[in-house]
Formats: C-alpha cells, sequence, structure tokens
C-alpha cells in the first residue's frame, strides 16, 4: 500500500474491510457512530484477540481528521494501522505490545468533512457540514472557488489604504507593506469567494455558512457562539463528537491518546485555557516527560497550547479533545499538528503563530523556491486577471493551500507517517501493566491452604494514569475477587478487595525524596486462608479499568 496518498472515504473502508478479511485475529472493525450526512465513522480495535480481550488490555486511543482538510491524519493513522498488523509476529517489540495491549484507531472523525475537502469542487470547510449558527448564509465573503478552476486561491484588489504591495524580491509574491511607508502601490488581499448582499462598497467576513469546529464542542469549559464561534449549540452537539464521547467514557482501558491534526510540526498538550501552574505538578512532569521523547522521536518541538500555540495572546479556546480528555479523564492527551511548510523549506524553530504576524519577507521567497521545487505544479500562482461577478475586475493568484500549507504534497505525507509509528510504540511500551509478582499455595494443617498473592504494574504510568485522573475519580482502584466452588470456606481475607492503586515508575519525576522513595508502591499483596478438599479449584480475579485484568485458575495440592 502506498502511503504517500491522501484516502477518500470509499478507499478507506476499502482498505481496513481489507485488513478485517487478513487479519481477524488483530484488527476488528466498527462502526463508532454516524456523521451529519449519515456516512459511518469506523474505529480499529488492534490487538491479538487471543491473548485476552481488548477491553481487558491497557489502551492508546488514536484518532484524526477531526478538522475537514486536515487530511493527513487520516493517512498516518491508516499507516499506524498498517504498521502494527503487518509487525505482529514479525516485529519482536509490536508482537509483545499487540499481545499485553490495545491500540484503537479512528482514522476519520470527520468523514462530511473529508469528503468536501477532497471533493471536485473544493471548498473550506473547518469542521462539519451542518449549516451553523444559522441555516442561511450570512451578509458578506463567502470563500469558494469563484472561477470554476478547482482551488481556492486569493483575490487582491488596489487600493491606496491596503497592507500590501508587490514584493520586490519576486513579483509573484505580495509584501506586507511598513508602518511608514506611503506613496506605492497597494492591494487588498482578500480569500476567493462571492459576497452575498453587497452593496458596492462595504465588505465584511461573514461568518461561515457551516461554521462548526468540532474541536471546540466536547464539554471542557464549553462556551457559546457570543463567547467563541463553532463550538455548538451545546456541549457534544454534533454526533461526530458524541460518537467519540460515548465510546471513550465506555473504554476506561485508554491512558494515552493522540489527536493528528495539521500543520506545524508541534506536540500540543494542555491546557489550552490556563498556565502550567494550574496543572498537578507531577502531571506536567509527566507530560514534559512524554512529550521530549515524542520530540527525540519525531523531531516535533513539545509544547502546551496556553504558553506557545494560542492564536491571540488573550485570548483561549475551550472545549478541545485534549483539555476534555486530561482535565475529566486524566488520559495524557497530545494534539500532534502534523507537517510544516516553512520548516520543511529550511525555516528553523520560528513562533508558530507569532510568525504569521511578522516574518521576514525573504522567508517567503524561500518558501517559494522551496514550492517550485518539490509540490506539485500549481502550488501557487502567479496573479491573472478574472471577471468576480460583484466586484468586477480583480486578480487571482497566491497559494493553492490545501496540498501545500495545510498537507504536504502527496509525495511527502508517507515520510510524515513513518516519523510518527517509533512514537506510537513508545506509548504502548508507557502503559500500565499488572503482572502477578508471586503466586504461593501453602497446605496448613488439613484441608487449610494459605494463598499468597503479590501483584506488580510493569508500566511507566500508574494504574491511575494520572494524578488528575485520581482527582476527578475516573479510574477505580485494583480490585481482587475471588471464586470459590460451594465446598470451600474463607478462614481468613476477604472474597473482594480493594487493593487501591499500584504506582509506575513515573512517579521517579518527583526527586524531592532523593532516592528515599517507596520502592515497591508499584506492588500489592493479598493472604488468604481457605479450607477446601485437595484438588478443589479457584478463581482470582485481578480487575484494573486502565492497567489491564488478568483471571488466574488454581489448583489446590
Ligand atoms: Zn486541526
Amino acid at each position: 500500500m502506498d502511503f504517500n496518498h491522501y484516502f477518500s472515504n470509499d478507499e478507506l473502508i476499502a482498505l481496513i474491510t481489507s485488513w478485517a478479511e487478513i487479519f481477524p485475529q488483530l484488527i476488528t472493525v466498527n462502526k463508532l457512530g454516524e456523521s451529519y450526512e449519515k456516512r459511518p465513522i469506523w474505529i480499529l480495535t488492534i490487538t491479538n484477540q487471543a491473548s485476552g480481550m481488548a477491553q481487558d488490555k491497557p489502551a492508546v486511543w488514536i484518532d484524526a481528521n477531526i478538522h475537514a482538510t486536515e487530511i493527513s491524519g487520516t493517512t498516518v493513522a491508516l499507516f499506524i494501522a498498517q504498521s502494527l498488523l503487518h509487525g505482529y509476529g514479525n516485529d519482536l517489540q509490536i508482537t509483545r505490545l499487540l499481545d499485553t495491549s490495545v491500540f484503537y484507531i479512528v482514522p476519520r472523525v470527520n468523514p462530511d468533512g473529508a469528503a468536501l475537502a477532497m471533493g471536485p469542487k473544493p471548498c473550506y470547510v473547518r469542521s462539519g457540514v451542518r449549516p451553523y449558527p444559522w441555516d442561511e448564509k450570512e451578509e458578506g465573503l463567502h470563500v469558494e472557488d469563484i472561477d470554476n478552476d478547482g482551488r481556492i486561491l486569493q483575490m487582491r484588489l488596489p487600493d491606496q489604504n491596503g497592507d500590501w504591495k508587490i514584493s520586490s524580491l519576486d513579483t509573484r509574491l505580495m509584501e506586507k507593506r511598513s508602518p511608514d511607508e506611503n506613496g506605492g502601490t497597494y492591494y487588498r488581499l482578500l480569500s476567493e469567494g462571492l459576497l452575498e448582499d453587497f452593496d458596492g462598497y462595504v465588505i465584511r467576513e461573514a461568518r461561515p455558512f457551516q461554521g462548526l469546529d468540532f474541536n471546540r464542542n466536547f464539554p471542557f469549559e464549553w462556551r457559546p457562539e457570543g463567547e467563541q464561534s463553532g463550538s455548538g449549540p451545546y456541549p457534544a452537539s454534533e454526533p461526530e463528537i458524541r460518537a467519540l464521547i460515548d465510546f471513550i467514557v465506555n473504554h476506561p482501558n485508554i491512558n494515552l491518546a493522540l489527536t493528528y491534526h495539521t500543520f506545524s510540526k508541534v506536540i500540543l498538550r494542555p491546557y489550552s485555557t490556563k498556565s502550567d501552574d494550574a496543572m498537578d505538578t507531577n502531571d506536567l512532569w509527566v507530560y514534559k516527560r512524554i512529550g521530549a521523547r515524542g520530540t527525540e522521536i519525531t523531531g516535533y518541538r513539545n509544547v502546551s497550547v496556553f504558553h506557545d500555540f494560542k492564536y491571540h495572546p488573550k485570548e483561549v479556546t475551550t472545549g478541545a479533545f485534549d483539555d476534555w480528555m486530561y482535565d475529566t479523564l486524566g488520559v495524557f492527551t497530545f494534539t500532534i499538528e502534523l507537517w510544516d511548510l516553512p520548516t520543511e523549506a529550511g525555516i528553523k524553530d520560528r513562533k508558530f503563530i507569532e510568525w504569521w504576524r511578522d516574518h521576514p519577507h525573504s522567508e517567503d521567497v524561500q518558501i517559494l523556491k522551496w514550492a517550485e521545487e518539490h509540490a506539485d505544479p500549481g502550488a501557487y500562482v502567479d496573479w491573472y486577471e478574472s471577471i468576480h461577478p460583484q466586484l468586477g475586475k480583480v486578480e487571482l493568484g497566491g497559494w493553492n493551500q490545501m496540498y501545500t500549507w495545510r498537507n504536504p504534497p502527496p509525495a511527502l505525507i508517507g515520510q510524515e507517517a513513518i516519523r510518527q509509528f517509533p512514537f506510537i510504540l513508545a506509548l504502548g511500551e508507557m502503559l500500565p501493566h499488572l503482572r502477578i509478582y508471586k503466586l504461593e499455595v501453602t497446605s496448613l494443617t488439613e484441608g487449610d491452604y494459605r494463598i499468597n498473592l503479590v501483584i506488580d504494574n510493569s508500566g511507566f504510568l500508574p494504574t491511575f494514569t494520572s494524578m488528575q485522573g485520581k482527582k476527578r475519580q475516573a479510574v477505580r482502584p485494583v480490585r481482587i475477587e475471588l471464586e470459590l466452588p460451594e465446598n470451600a470456606t474463607l478462614i481468613s481475607g476477604k472474597r473482594r478487595s480493594d487493593l487501591g492503586h499500584l504506582q509506575g515508575r513515573s512517579k521517579d519525576l518527583d526527586v524531592t525524596s532523593f532516592g528515599a522513595s517507596n520502592p515497591t508502591d508499584n506492588r500489592g499483596r493479598l493472604e488468604w486462608v481457605i479450607r477446601a478438599p485437595a484438588g478443589t479449584q479457584l478463581v482470582i480475579n485481578i480487575l484494573s479499568e486502565r492497567a489491564g485484568s488478568l483471571r488466574k485458575t488454581i489448583l489446590l495440592p
């Protein structure tokens, strides 16, 4: 399968259906829900079913393409699925991970938006296609292809008060006018589009007709339209988001999650709405440590949304997936912004959002030069005259954004996928895992047996995943249940015991005790005395929501 490719909805279904036929023991393909336009949203559950049910194993969650045009994530998610399936039995690490863990993958959260983004008449929508907040187009400029050439470019209009001029370095490019500059020929730049109710003078930027942003619709500090546009009428109002939430809250085995977006080559972590000081300190250390591994593996920088990725220094975004996952469920969740055109063109360590406000114009030239060598023809279009139905003579040109800025040219998406996959394996390795450390049965006096059970958590993460998960009581403590036949009597110990939580190695990020920390707090012990005839069979169930469940049968000697 060629992963230098963007998958249509039909191609996606064909691929995952073929996997279900080839690897029935490793993958189940289920419908997570339905989109607004009744397209199925698929979820892949990847684990070795022979070694236990998915829900009895700790899990990593992966989703992609919640934003309509960010189709890169779908290719990456499908590549990850295929790499896991083909790696089983061929690669020791992948085999071990699929024997002990599960990967839930939703390659396309938003099939309606993707269908529109990849369709014959391209159109920019942020997320869903449901008209929102109004069922009619608002007065002003609506982005669309006006000359039916299958691209959405920019329009430039001469205007003495415009903020742009033709570049002094390359006449195809536009350059920002400096604050003290007068007396030249200047332009306004607008998105290619049509004007609703135009009076001949006043051009307003209309609120998008399909104005939902699914990544503002999660129940975390959700805000209505007047405070944040696109959030939807109420939290989880959209069927795509409700489907995700329903599944996730019913699968408490999820510890770690990634959601793939574009672009910037950055690994983002919560919070979006508040400073790192507001996060539990140990969780912050864990977030930074996992993120640092992500940086080492992928080369993507690792930052907090609040501190380094705000669009306006005094405004925050709310209702995002990663914030909801961490804040409500205590699941360590990252938003991966795949791909970055300026980085690819050799512009290093740019300030993500600040760069858009101001950067040396020479960098625009550098990016265009890179695109001419590496992107498809037509990535950048030199300005040409066109007759706009309302504005008359305009010029169209500039970036054809879909396969330059928003997604890589198809020939380059495969390399992003390859870069991401080892990070998925690393996350799999960090999951909490319960093991039986010791199980001893000792014969006491006639007919009595002592059972000594020690279990431990062999993972980096604790059985409660994060301090936030513990604080929210999102995770039940580890429980041990003993199944006794009728001819057995419990002399001491309990049939159902609450063992509390077991730590993972992540607590060692706290160095305040300098090695004096409890070295066995990842371990728990229980003892029972049982009276039963020799040959009696008992079952011990070790139950953990996040670290997996075990079932052990004992035959009394
Ligand atoms: Zn996005």
